[in-house]
């Protein structure tokens, strides 16, 4: 089963998107996680991706659609995979459903996580994660039970991400409702959108998904 997370910058997606892949056994293809991966290695690519990212803009379609074309030939995508950050232009949406024409393959599920722009502001600027386990937590809902110690491997160092300070979260919001909110209607058209409430416990936002890829899953076994 292939699906897409849609969903303003704060929404849970990539939180989703692994919980997804952990319970379903289909691949968690972030392109900000990719792009972050390529800054980290210093590379020319990932040193011009980083300034675009630091500034709360879009790297440029060539890029993203080859990185997320060689990865969906890989071997752990043929289970099938979960688009987290792609598409995010309506150009990005034509372009995916040309590639995965040419490989034979479909989209069952656009699922938009439906969130409240002005509540990410604070969601975003108060996350940060583990740097050893990569386990998530936030300075005001999801605290570490002793300050400074990671709950899960008892780690001490954390990462913040460089896009989440407060002003690049601003620019990245503005860039969702320009260039992305357009999306959601063209999947609509496509009958493919689904929708989960964002603003729920997390608990319950992967209760709702579950429920749309338990369904689909329940369809197929059964003919
Ligand atoms: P994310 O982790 O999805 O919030 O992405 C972080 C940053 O990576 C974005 O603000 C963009 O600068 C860049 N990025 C990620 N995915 C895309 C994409 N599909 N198209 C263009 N830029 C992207």
């Amino acid at each position: 089963m292939n699906l897409i997370l849609l969903g303003p910058p704060g929404a849970g997606k990539g939180t989703q998107a692994k919980r997804l892949q952990d319970t379903h056994g289909i691949t968690h293809l972030s392109t900000g996680d990719m792009l972050r991966a390529e800054a980290a290695s210093g590379s020319k690519l990932g040193k011009k991706a980083k300034a675009i990212m630091d500034a709360g803009g879009l790297v440029s379609d060539e890029i993203i659609i080859g990185m997320i074309s060689n990865r969906i030939d890989a071997a752990d995508c043929k289970a099938g995979f979960i688009l987290d950050g792609f598409p995010r232009t309506t150009p990005q949406a034509e372009s995916l459903d040309e590639m995965l024409d040419a490989k034979g393959l479909i989209i069952n599920y656009v699922i938009e996580i439906v969130a409240d722009n002005d509540a990410m502001v604070t969601r975003i600027t108060g996350r940060y994660t583990c740097a050893d386990c990569g386990s998530g937590y936030h300075d005001q809902f999801q605290k570490s039970a002793k300050d400074g110690v990671c709950d899960s491997c008892g780690g001490t160092r954390f990462n913040r991400r460089d896009d989440d300070k407060e002003q690049t979260v601003r620019s990245r919001l503005a860039a969702y409702q320009e260039q992305t909110v357009s999306i959601i209607t063209y999947y609509r058209n496509k009958g493919v959108l689904k929708s989960v409430e964002g603003m729920k416990a997390i608990d319950e936002i992967t209760a709702q998904l579950n429920n749309i890829v338990g369904q689909r899953k329940a369809g197929i076994e059964g003919g």
